[in-house]
């Protein structure tokens, strides 16, 4: 099944989807930025999962249920600090989109959004990283082609623009 590809400038944490993805870090015990916002919006018991979680490494993802949130689930992944590029940055950044989806997929859910992973404190060229995901997405859709829609999350107009760009017709369906 074709897979659509979106962006939208929105606060992820307001998405009817079947899952989210939250830029945590490794403790899993919340955060700012967009790990903030989604442990408010979730309410407590989000961190109560999270702690049994026991942390996650960077580039690893783990699944939590949502809770208050509209998405059924929350998908904790852990983005790079951005040191330059020499640090298999790109590698690491690539993996979170990949785990990502294959948590997703081993649930059989069927729309996830994300956020720009890394993009916020952890200092990560908007622009290197919106083409990190998206071109993480589009090859791991070849192999999980079950989704209904991917949704990249955008919570400024400038990161909107680049995910449009990336995109296209950000309305078309990805060709199998
Ligand atoms: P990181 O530590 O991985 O950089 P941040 O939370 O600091 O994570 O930022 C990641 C991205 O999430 C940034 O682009 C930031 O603008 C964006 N962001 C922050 N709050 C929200 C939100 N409520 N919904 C969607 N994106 C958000």
């Amino acid at each position: 099944m074709a897979t659509t590809l979106t962006a939208l400038k929105a606060d992820i944490t307001t998405l009817r989807v079947d899952a989210i993805v939250n830029a945590a870090n490794s403790s899993l015990l919340g955060g700012g930025g967009v790990d903030g916002a989604i442990h408010r919006a979730a309410g407590p018991e989000l961190l109560d999962e999270c702690r049994a979680l026991r942390g996650c490494r960077t580039g690893d993802a783990k699944v939590t249920r949502g809770y208050r949130l509209p998405a059924k689930y929350v998908i904790h992944t852990v983005g790079p600090v951005w040191h330059g590029g020499t640090r298999a940055e790109a590698e690491l950044l690539a993996s979170c989109y990949r785990r990502s989806l294959e948590l997703a997929a081993e649930l059989k859910l069927k729309s996830i959004a994300f956020p720009g992973i890394s993009t916020g404190v952890y200092g990560y060229p908007p622009d290197r990283a919106a083409s990190v995901a998206v071109a993480t997405v589009r090859d791991a859709l070849q192999i999980h082609d079950a989704f209904e829609q991917v949704v990249f999350c955008c919570f400024s107009t400038e990161a909107l623009t680049l995910y449009l760009r990336l995109l296209g017709d950000a309305s078309a369906p990805l060709a199998p």
